[in-house]
């Protein structure tokens, strides 16, 4: 009896411990966010999580039109009026590390973590 008492206890050990690594790679992935970058400098910050559109043109500093669209957790560019039309043939982009160059109007979207982004604080 006192032994099944400390299996019990053993396999709810075992499950909370599995629920709390689930959570955390839930949390981390959820944390993933779009870097939007113009000429070097950080323009705005989007979580991949909420469905959202973002416009850049001369007026925030880029050197042409750019339309980037966040769904579903992927960042793409959906439209852009820059020459080489490169940037809106990159395609979707939603893990960390992966960019979207639009080398023409020096608009760059970078896919980070929440914990790379809070190294990038620190330096
Ligand atoms: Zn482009």
């Amino acid at each position: 009896m006192k032994k099944n008492d400390i299996i019990l206890a053993a396999s709810f050990v075992v499950v909370a411990i599995i629920c709390a690594i689930f959570i955390q790679v839930v949390i981390k992935k959820a944390g993933n966010v779009a870097v939007v970058s113009i000429d070097g400098q950080v323009y705005k910050e989007l979580s991949l999580n909420v469905n959202t559109k973002l416009e850049i043109d001369a007026a925030v500093g880029a050197d042409g039109y750019n339309f980037i669209v966040i769904e579903n957790g992927y960042a793409y560019m959906k439209d852009a009026d820059c020459t080489d039309k490169i940037c809106v043939h990159q395609g979707r982009i939603s893990k960390v590390g992966e960019t979207i160059v639009c080398l023409p109007h020096k608009v760059v979207i970078e896919i980070k973590g929440k914990n790379t982004e809070l190294d990038a604080v620190v330096q």
